[in-house]
């Protein structure tokens, strides 16, 4: 069985046209000529605009001019990463989408379904002359992948409507009705190296174990973020024995942290304290993280090497107060839409059940 043979056939033909077609991220040129003649063709209203998102206007059915104008909305790139044993050329390359049971993939490359499948439904819409609708805007935006370059540049007045559905969700059958937002904050804080006191025990003290996560999509898990641990542990200390020589941890800005370590210089008739208190912590940890994370790990151990400089008192307690205070996870429910609170619970026993993996 082929895709095109897949039901509703007017979708998975669009798709698989559009499979067709390159699409990576910045090569949307000939995605964009293909919504652009298939508008044409079929006798739409349309335009691109100085962002090179795609717009298509459809009229109402007769009878449902007065309905609220909607918005569907799809992004025209995908993300091309290939298996390394495939030599395979995005700009030039079509993608070979087969059927492997339940689902749909592509031999050794990424599929862009995302968003390939929410352009197909739109296109599919966009063509019917049974679906009944109010009035229709179908914008097809450039760029979401590397820094939602179409949806910043789409200018005010461009779309008449006042609903917009996204079409980039992740699960079938479910309508998104919110998301976690997103802010990049970089912070500097100026010190002076301090040389190190001498005839201090050299320790290393690392947060592993934490599953991490994607910080829009497996925020509401509640997980564990390693720099938050490692500070609530390192901050009661830093008045009592010890001395901050590095601090390190996360990977990714858009990543739960999973992992984080520090260099620490601890006075040696405080190491016995310093060492039980990290114990003690670790176990606090794994309570309070019961059901959430199972593996948590929290160690000190000897470091290799001696530091040479350490970071002043002052500026690592700053820090480490600003790490323990910096919000994590879900802060806030928005109350603004009635029984969104209890979505997002249901959504959090689903995952739950699921074995709290994607
Ligand atoms: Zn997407």
């Amino acid at each position: 069985m082929k895709i095109t043979d897949l039901k509703p056939t007017a979708l998975w033909g669009h798709f698989a046209e559009i499979c067709n077609i390159p699409h990576p991220s910045h090569h949307e040129e000939a995605i964009r000529a293909f919504i652009v003649d298939f508008a044409k063709r079929n006798g739409l209203e349309h335009f691109v605009d100085q962002a090179n998102n795609v717009i298509v206007r459809k009229a109402a059915t007769p009878g449902m001019e007065n309905r609220k104008g909607i918005v569907l909305q799809a992004h025209l790139d995908m993300v091309p990463q290939a298996n390394s044993d495939r030599a395979f050329d995005f700009t030039k390359d079509p993608i070979e989408p087969y059927i492997d049971g339940e689902r749909v993939k592509a031999r050794g490359t990424t599929l862009g379904a995302d968003n390939g499948i929410g352009v197909a439904a739109m296109m599919a819409i966009l063509e019917s002359k049974e679906i009944k609708h109010g009035p229709l805007e179908a914008l097809f935006t450039a760029t979401e992948e590397t820094g939602m370059e179409g949806a910043f540049g789409l200018e005010a007045g461009e779309l008449r409507s006042e609903i917009l559905i996204n079409l980039d969700s992740e699960r079938g059958h479910e309508l998104c009705t919110g998301c976690a937002g997103g802010t990049d904050a970089n912070m500097e804080m100026p010190y002076q190296a301090q040389p190190a006191p001498q005839g201090y025990a050299a320790v290393t003290v690392e947060v592993k174990g934490l599953k991490g996560g994607h910080s829009g999509i497996e925020i509401i898990m509640q997980r564990a973020n390693a720099n938050k641990l490692l500070a609530r542990t390192l901050r009661p200390h830093l008045a009592a024995g010890i001395e901050l020589a590095s601090i390190d941890g996360g990977g990714l800005r858009n990543a739960i942290p999973r992992e984080a370590k520090a260099t620490l210089l601890v006075k040696g008739d405080y190491l016995a304290t310093f060492e039980e208190a990290v114990r003690q912590m670790e176990a606090t940890f794994i309570r309070e993280f019961k059901d959430i994370e199972d593996n948590i790990s929290l160690k000190v151990v000897h470091a290799s090497d001696y530091p040479k400089e350490v970071i002043p008192a002052a500026v690592a307690r700053n820090l480490m107060d600003l790490v323990c205070i910096v919000p994590d996870g879900v802060v806030k429910m928005s109350t603004s839409m009635p029984g969104l609170d209890a979505g997002a619970r249901a959504d959090l026993q689903q995952l739950r059940a699921r074995g709290l993996r994607w």
